[in-house]
């Protein structure tokens, strides 16, 4: 256990962000780092509890109540109460191939079901996992580790999102010669094209993704199986095919003038921003010229309406103010969410409650509200 008595002496402190004025200046992640001593009072707040419920990652009421992938929460938490930063690190990197993206992005059901959230606020799981593992690149502590021997099996796997990337690095360490394919020009599936810069660098991802290919793992980009190489061909090639193709389908609104110019799907604005700072004006080619998605669309001098107020219509938030559009409404079909959980929404549960994500705060601080409008059901576009 950290401290025994941590969880009475020390109060939560949420990690520093850089001010929403200054922030949407650019594409920059928007969080600062944490101060070492910091996060080892926070890590100090931990109870070592006898049933953990941070990392269970169980199913309750349809959502993942604790971490997914199980991670030893309490483990690490005290090692970084004690100053063992690298035991952390081998610790995290037990069960979670790339927390460095989990540190920045997870919604941290985690601390949603912290037992130390019951009675006040949860345990800053989050910031410390992030700040274990920037540490462990800081200091020189993660290289590539090629596996030991060869199995002399090949493995295809399709799709480069957080999925096919941790598909290849459990199958190379396991000896397998793994090739992972993706039909974008860049590796990261949405890590790369979908979530914003200023919410996950890319460099953050191409970090990885270069250790990944120095183990061993080799990525063959602006191929779509299927249509630029048959399966057929995959199946003959290698021993196994791992499909990880991800969702790509969006969620259409067929309303009433639906077809009227200036209304886009959300990936069609994400993904096009971000090609575009990464990319300027790369020419298409195969699948990127297919989908048609990939061209910019500026919001900047516009009247924009987000349609959904969840974690995508943030980062459309973000993305739009960081355009300097000329106001910006969002609307979400739900009603508000409490401030503090309904006695249908218990802990350990995820906790259904109002927040302002990145999004939200950064139009509060320049507008002075929150930019969602809720219960509202779009019925048609006029235009
Ligand atoms: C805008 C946005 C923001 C998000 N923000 C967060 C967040 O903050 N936190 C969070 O936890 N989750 C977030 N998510 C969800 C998260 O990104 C996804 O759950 C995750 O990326 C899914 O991983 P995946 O590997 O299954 O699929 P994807 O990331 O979609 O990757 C699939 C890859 O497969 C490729 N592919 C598909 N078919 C083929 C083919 N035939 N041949 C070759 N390649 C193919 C695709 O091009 C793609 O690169 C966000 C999602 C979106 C859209
Ligand atoms: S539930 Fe919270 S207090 Fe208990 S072990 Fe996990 S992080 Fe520590």
């Amino acid at each position: 256990m950290a401290k025994p008595t941590g969880f009475m002496e020390y109060q939560r402190e949420n990690p520093p962000d850089r001010a929403p004025q200054e922030r949407i200046k650019d594409w920059n992640e928007f969080h600062l780092p944490v101060l070492d001593e910091k996060l080892q009072t926070q890590g100090a707040r931990c109870m070592d509890c006898g049933i953990p419920f941070c990392h269970t990652g169980a199913l309750i009421s349809g959502m993942a109540a604790g971490c997914p992938v199980n991670n030893l929460i309490p483990e690490w938490n005290d090692l970084v109460y004690r100053g063992h930063w690298r035991l952390a690190l081998e610790r995290l990197h037990k069960t979670n191939n790339f927390p460095e993206f989990t540190g920045r992005v997870c919604p941290a059901p985690c601390e949603g079901s912290c037992t130390a959230g019951r009675m006040g606020d949860p345990v800053s799981i989050k910031s410390i996992e992030c700040a274990i593992v920037d540490k462990g690149f800081e200091e020189g502590w993660i290289v590539p580790e090629p596996p030991p021997f060869r199995s002399g099996k090949k493995v295809a796997v399709v799709g480069s999102g957080p999925a096919g990337l941790a598909a290849a690095a459990q199958l190379n360490r396991a000896g397998h010669l793994v090739t992972v394919y993706e039909r974008a020009n860049r590796i990261g599936g949405l890590l790369t094209y979908g979530i914003p810069n200023m919410k996950l660098d890319k460099k953050i991802v191409q970090r990885r993704v270069d250790l990944l290919a120095a183990e061993g793992v080799t990525f063959v980009t602006g191929v779509e199986i299927g249509k630029d190489k048959p399966a057929e061909e995959l199946r003959d090639d290698f021993d196994a095919v791992v499909l990880c193709g991800g969702a790509t389908q969006p969620r259409d609104l067929p309303i009433e003038g639906r077809k009227l110019k200036g209304i886009h799907f959300a990936m069609e604005f994400l993904q096009g921003n971000t090609r575009h700072l990464l990319n300027g004006r790369t020419p298409k080619v195969g699948w990127e010229e297919r989908s048609g998605y990939g061209e910019l669309i500026s919001a900047e001098g516009k009247d924009v309406i987000v349609i959904g107020g969840g974690d995508t219509g943030t980062d459309c938030v973000g993305t739009s103010l960081r355009h300097g559009c000329s106001s910006l409404v969002q609307l979400e079909i739900l009603s508000q969410p409490p401030d503090s959980r309904a006695a249908d929404n218990p802990w350990p549960e995820w906790p259904k409650v109002y927040k302002l994500d990145y999004g939200q705060e950064e139009y509060k601080a320049l507008y002075g509200a929150d930019p969602r409008q809720y219960t509202v059901t779009a019925k048609r576009f006029v235009g």
